[in-house]
């Protein structure tokens, strides 16, 4: 174990290779996922009951009470399987001088820990690898108008690397080009929102990113059969179209040999005035770039990779500011996607982006 410090907190953890066999994880990488959901619940400003089933060390839990606005928690119950990491997390938090009554630290299975609860207003699945087992019980246990945050690193079976296992575990298929991550993320959402429509809980994204070999999404949910319905209305087919890239929900272009992905979640990856109010309050450069791409990309499913475009076409890539420019002054929009540094969002029909390629 070796002493850590990331933002207002130091702990001990395991170091090395991240992996499940590290004794007391800790994943430094795993920063920027802190950080945003930090930002996030500071930017609700809300009072919540939080849950932390798959603490790790306890970093996650232990920043959230040193750097969440002060009335934001009421309670904070943190949890893990592990017995060493258990006991990682009492020796964290005392070794953080946190005397408050109302932190709950407990050693029981995620499922069991959720599901022995009385229920919480903020679930953070923030597992090693994929969140599926874990979607049923977080759904179950959060309450009216609570925010379930949801991490996934298993990304490969949905971003295409195993289309089998996405449709065993993601009831999805999932694509593997460009546009592998916006339909992998898509994917996920419609799964987690499929859980909640069986107990009449809409989730809607406030915040979804794919970064680093993971996805984050922040769901607002709403007890509502209506809003339920209107979600499975958004769950459909991505048609896309190898030979020019063309993409959408229905038949972009002439060619005949096309592909379809999902069904995914077609809908808002944002709530647009949570993530202006986190811009306000991110300190951090890195934060701040990401923060301001997800502020300006457009709604639209799927996007154009200008280099593979390109290739395509047989035409010199542009650079994605030239484009974006040179679409803006034919009358159209576009915007950057932080889904890829080559990737514009336009709301451009295949054959407008055809006249203006070079
Ligand atoms: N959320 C942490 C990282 C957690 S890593 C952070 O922000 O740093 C995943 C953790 O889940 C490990 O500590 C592991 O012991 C624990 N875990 C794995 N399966 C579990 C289960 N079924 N129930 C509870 N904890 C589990």
């Amino acid at each position: 174990m070796r002493s850590i410090t990331e933002s207002s907190t130091t702990i001990l953890a395991s170091t090395g290779t991240i992996s499940k066999q590290l004794e007391i994880f800790y994943n430094p990488v795993m920063k920027f996922n802190r950080d945003i959901s930090i930002l996030l619940l500071n930017a609700l400003n809300r009072e919540m009951q939080i849950a932390d089933p798959l603490a790790g060390s306890g970093i996650r839990s232990i920043r959230f009470i040193k750097e969440l606005n002060k009335g934001i928690i009421t309670s904070i119950a943190i949890n893990d399987s592990s017995t060493n990491a258990v006991r990682a997390i009492k020796k964290n938090v005392k070794l953080n001088k946190i005397k408050n009554k109302n932190i709950v630290i407990s050693n029981k299975d995620a499922n069991e820990f959720l599901l022995s609860s009385k229920g919480f207003d903020y679930i953070d699945i923030d597992p090693f690898g994929s969140p599926n087992t874990f979607l049923d019980a977080a759904v179950k246990r959060l309450a009216r108008d609570g925010i379930l945050a949801v991490t996934a690193t298993d990304t490969a079976p949905l971003a295409g690397t195993y289309p089998n296992a996405c449709k065993r575990k993601y009831w999805a298929i999932p694509l593997r080009n460009h546009l592998m991550h916006e339909v992998g993320i898509r994917i996920l959402i419609r799964k987690v929102q499929l859980i909640g429509t069986q107990y009449n809980k809409a989730f809607i994204p406030v915040f979804s990113c794919s970064k680093d070999h993971y996805y984050r999404i922040f769901f607002q949910s709403e007890k509502s059969k209506e809003e339920c319905n209107d979600i499975i209305k958004k769950h459909k087919q991505l048609i896309y179209c190898p030979k020019c890239t063309a993409h959408g929900t229905t038949k972009q272009c002439a060619h005949k040999q096309l592909q379809t992905a999902g069904p995914l979640w077609t809908g808002q990856l944002h709530d647009k005035k949570v993530i202006s109010e986190m811009l306000k309050q991110a300190k951090d450069k890195e934060v701040e770039r990401f923060l301001e791409t997800i502020e300006q990309e457009m709604e639209m499913l799927g996007f154009y990779d200008l280099h593979i475009l390109a290739k395509k076409t047989k035409t010199q890539p542009m650079k994605t500011t030239e484009m974006i420019e040179k679409l803006e002054r034919n009358g159209l929009k576009a915007t950057p996607t932080h889904f890829s540094p080559y990737g514009i969002k336009t709301n451009a029909t295949m054959k407008q982006m055809k006249n203006i390629l070079p």
